[in-house]
């Protein structure tokens, strides 16, 4: 088991006390090394924005604001609660439907940019910036046919979607645009694909926007430098230990740039998933072990409620069991060996499924079942309050926690 783990086991075990536990735990240590690694080793003239929806924590947000540039926002409440507690931070805002209070509250409080998706949404804002005699800088957020790239799990363009415009709707924008100087077009967005695995095809959707960009920019003479290659790296839930290759993409991107001749321009990314989905973590104390038509079911305290992420995704999420001895009963302790089990929740569901057919060399009701790659798209996408039950523990380990020096 490596150190970081270690940490978080230990954080798991203190955190049980009377009731069987349910918890996240968010290794921000890790965050911060992992986020900065990030950041450093990507070509000079790229950024790094973590979009919030992945994971809003404040402490989560907290650890990242000094290693980021700035947050990417998708709604009025995210940019609300990023404002509030970071006044100075830089903000992009994107997504589809923006409501007008969404766009003024975006120009009061000094958004940097906004990713606009339709003509429609640019006349609104024009209309706002003009009564509020404000300017704003945006990009253009543009789906693109994807004729040779392919495509992953979960595609938001390449093909219709509500996102983004159709290019065949720039000249028209354009021409618009030309005639309202309080918008000002600083450049493109684009964000077409998540669960993006394969660094190689990673890069060659961003060779497909650098070319598309610079030949936008040669037929309508325009003079902006703005690309924001959005987020979409994803996370081998299925394989763990075949991660998207980070070290090779930010080596080939800077080749690319460099081949490319795209040095001159700022090359935005905004990582969610990719960001944080390593450092947190999902933990489950085992209720119960049954059997039912020849499957085992071992039942979990908490659920798909909490963590929703396998069911979202479709997969069997891996797990680690930590072997915990007490056990209280006068009975003996249930347990199953080396066989293949079925990790439920407590939801009247059966599609209340972690994991599915996992081979365990051993588990018994009262261990704990530790999921990792919990830290996104996890807590803040679940149905939290379907049947009632308690929230799970939320637990920070900070880097200058006890644990720290526990495993030195
Ligand atoms: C969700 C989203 C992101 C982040 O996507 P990840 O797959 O989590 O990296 C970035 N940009 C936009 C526009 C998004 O909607």
């Amino acid at each position: 088991m490596n150190r970081e783990l270690t940490r978080v086991v230990e954080a798991a075990r203190r955190a049980y006390v009377d009731e069987p536990l349910c918890a996240y735990i968010y290794d921000l240590a890790a965050l911060d090394r992992h986020a900065a690694g990030l950041a450093a080793s990507l070509p000079d003239n790229c950024e790094l924005f973590y979009a919030v929806k992945a994971n809003s924590d404040l402490p989560i947000l907290q650890t990242l604001a000094s290693l980021v540039q700035g947050f990417e926002v998708a709604s009025g409440g995210e940019l609300a609660w990023v404002r509030s507690h970071f006044s100075e931070t830089p903000v992009i805002f994107g997504g589809p439907g923006k409501l007008d209070t969404e766009l003024a509250a975006a120009l009061e409080l000094g958004v940097e940019l906004l990713h606009v998706e339709s003509l429609g949404e640019l006349r609104r804002l024009a209309w706002l910036a003009r009564s509020a005699d404000r300017q704003a800088d945006v990009l253009l957020r543009i789906n693109l046919a994807l004729d040779d790239v392919p495509a992953t799990t979960l595609t938001m363009g390449g093909r219709a979607t509500q996102f983004g415009m159709d290019p065949s709707q720039l000249p028209e924008c354009l021409i618009w645009l030309a005639g309202h100087p309080e918008i000002r077009l600083r450049g493109f967005h684009f964000h077409l694909m998540s669960h993006q695995l394969d660094a190689d095809t990673h890069l060659s959707l961003l060779a497909r926007y650098f070319c598309q960009v610079r030949q936008w920019c040669e037929q309508f003479g325009l003079a902006i430098n703005h690309i924001n290659v959005g987020g979409g790296i994803g996370i081998n839930y299925r394989e763990p230990e075949r991660q998207f290759d980070w070290p090779a993409f930010s080596t080939d991107l800077a080749a690319l740039i460099k081949s490319e001749n795209m040095s001159g321009w700022r090359i935005r990314f905004e990582l969610g998933r990719y960001m944080t989905a390593a450092c947190g973590y999902y933990v489950m104390q085992v209720l119960d072990i049954k059997q039912c038509f020849g499957r085992h079911f071992v039942v979990g305290r908490g659920g798909t409620h909490h963590f929703r992420t396998p069911y979202a995704q479709g997969h069997s999420h891996p797990f680690f069991i930590l072997p915990q001895e007490h056990w209280p009963y006068p009975f003996p302790r249930p347990e199953v060996r080396q066989t293949q089990v079925t990790v439920v929740g407590q939801l009247c569901t059966p599609k209340d499924i972690l994991a599915s057919d996992a081979l365990v060399e051993r588990v018994r009701v009262g261990d704990l079942l530790l999921f990792p790659y919990a830290g996104a798209y996890a807590w803040h996408i679940s149905h939290h309050d379907f049947l009632r039950h308690p929230h799970p523990q939320h637990i920070y380990l900070f880097p200058q926690e006890p644990a720290h020096a526990a495993d030195q």
